[in-house]
């Protein structure tokens, strides 16, 4: 048997336990499920979760792993960037900031000793980039 803890959505506070036997039959101990014996949405959760798809993370030299997920588009960059000038043209929040810094853990790593130049056009920006490269990088 395995069971998962699952809030209400309803009642702050209060949670309930999803379990599915070995046999495969679902249950819940929520009001819903307690009294009807039919499917609720606790446990409708449980096996969305458990079916959704799970993220690959990239672990390149010098970054921490499980924290940036691994996006085609983004390695594509950065191998041609470690190549050439390159110019990443993406919609906001698509990773152009994340590309540069997976270039330049790779550069830093190959390299070491050498320095990288990183400039944003805002602070904010930049107060940002730095609270999560702390939480990305290694020895940083
Ligand atoms: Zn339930």
């Amino acid at each position: 048997m395995r069971s998962w803890r699952v809030p209400s959505q309803s009642r702050p506070g209060v949670e309930y336990t999803v379990s599915v036997d070995d046999g495969g039959v679902w249950s819940c101990t929520c009001p819903h499920y307690t009294y009807r014996h039919t499917i609720c949405k606790h446990i409708v959760m449980v096996q969305t979760e458990l079916s959704a798809p799970k993220p690959k993370y990239v672990v390149p030299p010098m970054v921490r792993g499980g924290v940036i997920e691994d996006r085609d588009y983004r390695r594509r960059f950065v191998e041609r960037a470690l190549e050439a000038n390159t110019l990443a043209v993406l919609p906001t929040a698509l990773g152009k900031t994340v590309i540069a810094e997976l270039e330049a853990a790779e550069l830093i790593h190959r390299y070491p000793g050498c320095r990288i130049l990183f400039m944003t056009p805002f602070q904010y920006v930049w107060y940002n980039r730095c609270s999560w490269t702390n939480r990305c990088w290694e020895g940083v």
